[in-house]
């Protein structure tokens, strides 16, 4: 393994769902639903499997039908106009959108500013890109919002000049935070003035809870034409498993994201790309029933967290919820996940590994709640038994 890589291992998410089967624990390490998204989508992939579209190469860029349903998504939800043939562009995932983007903007010794804690994929392709990441740590807030909010004097102060491109995400994992409209323009404000990029994943976009917003940082004044926003199939249609993902950005950007993405996988996903184009039209009570559902599964994990001892941030968004052990008497969040399964039947994440600043996470350990209510009552069952 090469120097750049030598110190990712394995992924956090791959060591803790093995250690989940190993131990026949209750998974809510790993973000994946439990329940398969809705049936016409899988109906769709299987017609276009039989009719024989997509089985052979589609266009790299993706099939028309899909771009032009992510473009009638974005304007439709947000009110943004994007090309279909020249400001969107399909992807194996939102994770091969997240590599290809930084591949195609960064040289090497470029700088660039990541929300800490930040999902693991962020780190490494930064480090393939041969850049230099800088975090800005989320903390706990004291104030009346709760949850984990970003520091704006602190964002501003970690940018040289030598920063590229700001990797910003919201709703944001592992902390649940939602940046705010005020957050957002102070965010497009500073990258306008110091000319810096914005990749923006928004893959939790349709998970934002209690009537919160999503906003989307390329509707911000300015922003249009230096952001590339990231989507997915994966958690907007709970089809993890297709590895279906999208980038909206302007022509150049679109173009240079694509020139790294064609030598990464060429393309992707073939049959599933057109259940995809289906998903995306769905009508506006799908989004509402997948966002309430998400919301009564927070509400019932958070309770059971705090009636187990845990300290509980509610997450205003993502499926996930992130906790503080030290009211357990417990500081090390990676010695507490590993001894889990063994005391409680139950795999949970330490968000210290999605810090650079370990000692900042060490006592916050995440759990998610994107599973069946029976799943969820049980697990909050055995973790009362921790008490
Ligand atoms: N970004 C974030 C913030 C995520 O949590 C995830 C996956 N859970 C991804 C990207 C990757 O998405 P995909 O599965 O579409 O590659
Ligand atoms: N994004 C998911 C999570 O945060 C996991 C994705 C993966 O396993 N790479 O849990």
């Amino acid at each position: 393994l090469n120097r750049r890589l030598a110190e990712f291992g394995t992924t956090i998410f791959a060591e803790m769902s093995a250690l989940a089967q190993r131990t026949g624990s209750i998974n809510l390490g790993q973000g994946f639903p439990d329940t398969d998204g809705p049936e016409a989508v899988r109906e769709a992939a299987v017609r276009a499997l039989r009719d024989g579209r997509g089985n052979q190469y589609p266009p790299g860029p993706g099939v028309p039908e899909l771009r032009t349903a992510i473009a009638e998504h974005q304007q439709r939800f947000y009110g943004l106009a994007f090309d279909p043939d020249t400001e969107v562009l399909v992807t194996a995932g939102a994770t091969e959108a997240i590599a290809a983007s930084l591949l195609a903007l960064l040289e090497p010794g470029d700088e660039v500013i990541a929300l800490e804690p930040y999902y693991d994929s962020y780190a490494a392709c930064i480090a393939m890109a041969g850049a230099t990441r800088v975090p800005v740590t989320l903390r706990p807030s004291e104030g009346p919002r709760g949850g984990f909010v970003l520091d704006l004097d602190e964002l501003r102060a970690a940018v040289t000049p030598r920063t590229r491109l700001i990797l910003l995400n919201t709703p944001h994992n592992p902390t649940g935070t939602v940046l705010t409209r005020a957050e957002l323009a102070a965010v497009a404000e500073l990258a306008c003035e110091r000319d810096l990029l914005v990749i923006t994943d928004e893959v939790y976009e349709h998970l934002v809870f209690d009537g919160a917003e999503h906003i989307p940082l390329a509707s911000c004044p300015g922003m249009r034409e230096r952001t590339v926003t990231i989507g997915s199939a994966g958690k907007t249609f709970s089809f993890t498993g297709w590895k279906v993902g999208w980038v909206t950005a302007a022509p150049e950007l679109v173009a240079a994201v694509r020139s790294a993405k064609q030598f990464l996988t060429y393309v992707a996903s073939g049959p599933f790309q057109y259940a995809v184009a289906e998903a995306l039209r769905l009508p506006d009570s799908h989004f509402d029933g997948f966002r309430a559902e998400h919301q009564a599964k927070r509400d019932l994990l958070s309770a059971g967290l705090a009636a187990a001892g845990f300290e509980v941030f509610r997450p205003a968004g993502t499926y996930f919820v992130t906790t503080d052990i030290r009211p357990l008497g417990e500081s090390d969040g990676f010695a507490f996940c590993r001894a889990l399964p063994e005391r409680a039947g139950v795999v949970a994440i330490p968000n210290a590994v999605f810090y650079d600043h370990r000692e900042e996470g060490a006592p916050f350990v995440r759990f998610a709640f994107c599973k069946q209510t029976a799943v969820l009552e049980e697990a909050v069952t055995r973790l009362k038994a921790l008490a």
